[in-house]
């Protein structure tokens, strides 16, 4: 089947946060898979962010995507490296982003190109965190996570309050559907009519995606 590759241009910027060591696994997992800082979407997926992209011109924004397409085979082995119940889905069926119709994303200042603020960064990440994780010790971690909800306030964290409710409603209005755990991931509606997607690489090199009857 046909995802769409979106490159960083206009008012859209690729980082997908698993290609490298800077995310919560300190783990390069889509290089390791051969998926690399590719960013492939759901066409359905393409035409919701089709339409945003004006509004994004409009306001002096850019968004930064940092996850979209999972491979499966990627997502088992994250959840292996954080088993931590809740962060990750259990199984790659129940990721919408092995079905191509999930985006993680953040808002750029396109005036400054520095990212907005807002109550913790994508994933919740730190490296002292991350830290914490690689060696079995959550707790803290688990309490940090709540600055990924919605319901997360705080009397000094109005500005990052702000800029989380603005990206909803620009995705909202752009036909995305918010998770009330995790305000940096977003889904196409009807999640149930996406199949799961499977990744392989031909001789070639390219990339060649299947669904999962
Ligand atoms: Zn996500």
């Amino acid at each position: 089947m046909e995802l769409i590759e979106i490159k960083t241009g206009g008012v859209f910027v690729i980082d997908m946060m698993y290609t490298g060591t800077e995310n919560m696994m300190k783990t390069d997992v889509y290089t390791r898979v051969g998926l690399g800082n590719h960013c492939f979407i759901h066409p359905e997926m393409y035409a919701k962010l089709q339409k945003l992209a004006p509004v994004l011109v409009e306001r002096g924004l850019k968004l930064k995507i940092c996850d979209a397409y999972r491979p499966p085979l990627a997502h088992k082995l994250m959840k292996k490296i954080i088993p931590m119940e809740g962060f990750f889905a259990a199984e790659p069926e129940r990721s919408q982003h092995c079905h191509a119709s999930a985006i993680d994303v953040t808002l750029i200042d396109a005036g400054t190109n520095r990212e907005l603020e807002f109550p913790c960064r994508v994933d919740a990440y730190t490296p002292e965190y991350a830290d914490q994780i690689a060696k079995g010790e959550w707790t803290a971690f688990k309490r940090h996570l709540k600055k990924a909800g919605y319901g997360w306030t705080a009397p000094q964290a109005e500005k990052a309050i702000a800029n989380r409710d603005m990206l909803r409603r620009l995705m909202e209005e752009a036909g995305f559907v918010a998770l009330e755990h995790e305000w940096w991931h977003y889904n196409l509606p009807d999640k149930e009519k996406y199949p799961l997607i499977d990744f392989a690489i031909s001789p070639e090199g390219k990339f060649i995606f299947t669904p999962r009857a």
